[in-house]
Formats: C-alpha cells, structure tokens, sequence
C-alpha cells in the first residue's frame, strides 16, 4: 500500500500587509466663478460618516453651524444652510491620519505642537527604526532559511509519492519534519506581526513628524514611513470640486475647537476664499492657530467675493 503526503502550501508571508494607503488628491478650485457667492445660501449636507471617530452626526452638525456663523456674522448675512439633500456634502472620512492620531493616543503619545514634542517624538522614532532594522533582519534571515527548509520538505515528499518502495520510517521522518515547519512558520508569523506593530508605530510617527516639520517650519528631511510612498503632506480635511459635486472631507478629529476651525476654512473656500498668508487667519493654509476670528485678511478675502465691485 502506498501512503500520499501533500506538499505544504507554500506561505505567503506579506509584511505591511495592514498599511494599505489611499492616495488624496489635491483639488482645490477657486468655486467662485461657478455661482454668485453670499447671493444664497450653500445648501450641505452629510454624506460619508464614519463613526469610528466617535463622533455623533449631531456633533459635527453643530460644529459645521458654528463654523458657518464665523463666517456669516462677518458677512451680516446667512451664507449657508443644511437640507438632507444640501449640495455641499460633509464627508467624515477615516483613514490613516486618523488612524496614526489614534494609534499615539493609545500609546499615551501627546503631541503638541512645538519643538520639544517634535524633539522627543524624533528621539522615539529613531530609536524604533533601529529596533525595526535588527529586527527585520532577524525575520529575513529566518523566512530564508525556513523557505530552503520547505522547498527541501517539498522535493522529498514528492520522491516519496513517486518510489515504488516507500518505508514507514521515511513516511515517519516526512511527517515529523512537517511538524516541525509548521512549528517553524507559526514562529515567523510571530516575527512578523511584531514587525507590523513597529510598522504601525513608526508610520504614526513619521506621520506627526511630518505635520510638525510644516508647522514648526523646521529645515528638515521629511520623516519616511515604512511601505508607504504617498510623499504627501497630513492634512486634516480638504474642500473639493468634482464634476460640479462639491464635499468638505474631513480626516481628523482631535478636539471640537480644532474642528470648527477646520471646518470654517473649508466652508471659506467652499465661499470662494484661497489662502491668505497671515498664519492667525482662518485661511492660512495650516490650522495652527486658536484664533476663531476672521483676521483682516479674511475679512478682505471675504468682501472680494461677496461684494464685487
Ligand atoms: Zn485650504
């Protein structure tokens, strides 16, 4: 009687296998053209939401209304206005930014914005790519050998089907080895959830660092992340145009002030508004200031398009 073994799979092992990132597109138009702004009010409404921000539907509703009444006692008039079916739509979008700022919260990581924070996250990012480099290498080593040992197991196996005398010791040997690469394979996927967890941490980092390097106007080579080649700046939210649809997404959630402030820049450009230069105004292009006044230059901005001449 003859006894078949099978071949074990060959496993796939796929680091970084969680870090799939999205690409954002950058689509900031001017709106202004397309309609009389301040004429009526722009209708919005909530499309995307995902309540793993934790937020209710109610919350942001409120934030957007404070952030349009920023704008709207400026101009004396109401500019924006929300029906189930408004034309703006707010998109409440969770992804790696939100993600990454999670991921620090859970680790006790506060990051403020200023240069001792971004010192003593440099410091931990530094010192995790150094243990992610060591142990990386230990896990390409080992997936080496284990990847020999399996092709070797393979090639036995399939000669043991094909001999016309195969002894039950050899069966015996066979099924004692692939015990032991079975053994071999759980370890190594050990290895490389660890790895992920360094992944997850180092790209969370990179990613604050990065954001603090454009806050702080640090001279500074951007922070690299692990499996990712997005090249991209964070950014907490963004208006875009597409095909006439207009949306105000939002990637980030970290306190309700932070969000308003957002929100109020992205409705300014949804008005027509582009950045103004002054880092108070509610249009500079980072939200880095406390201020929720519209500063002079939004003001200015803001008479532009609502009061052509
Ligand atoms: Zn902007």
């Amino acid at each position: 009687m003859k006894i078949k073994l099978v071949d074990i799979i060959a496993a796939v092992l796929l680091i970084i296998a969680g870090f799939i990132f999205r690409h954002q597109i950058e689509n900031l138009v001017r709106f202004s053209s397309i309609y009389a702004p301040c004429e009526k009010p722009i209708t919005y409404s909530l499309g995307l939401f995902d309540d793993k921000f934790g937020l209710s539907k109610n919350d942001l509703l409120s934030a957007v209304k404070e952030a349009g009444t920023i704008w709207e006692k400026t101009a004396g008039k109401q500019l924006f206005g929300y029906t189930d079916s408004g034309e703006l739509k707010i998109n409440l979008i969770y992804d790696y930014r939100q993600r990454a700022t999670d991921k620090l919260n859970d680790l006790g990581i506060t990051v403020n914005e200023d240069r001792a924070s971004y010192d003593s996250l440099k410091a931990r990012y530094n010192t995790l790519n150094a243990q992610y480099s060591q142990a990386k290498a230990a896990y390409d080593a080992r997936l080496a050998l284990f990847n020999q040992r399996q092709a070797a197991y393979n090639q036995k196996v399939q000669s043991f089907n094909k001999g016309r005398s195969a002894s039950k010791a050899e069966y015996d040997r066979l099924r004692a080895e692939e015990t032991t690469i079975k053994a071999e394979l759980t370890d190594i996927q050990k290895m490389e959830a660890a790895l992920n967890e360094y992944v997850s941490e180092i790209n969370s980092l990179a990613l604050a660092l990065n954001r603090l390097v454009s806050v702080l106007n640090l001279n500074v080579e951007k922070y690299n992340e692990i499996g990712a080649s997005r090249g991209e700046e964070f950014t907490e939210g963004d208006y875009e145009v597409n095909n006439g649809n207009q949306a105000i997404n939002i990637y980030e959630f970290s306190s309700r002030e932070k969000l308003v402030r957002l929100l109020a820049h992205e409705l300014g450009h949804a008005l027509g508004l582009p950045h103004a230069d002054d880092p108070k105004a509610i249009m500079y292009k980072l939200n880095i200031s406390a201020n929720d006044k519209p500063t002079a230059a939004d003001q200015k901005e803001l008479d532009a398009v609502c009061t052509p001449n």
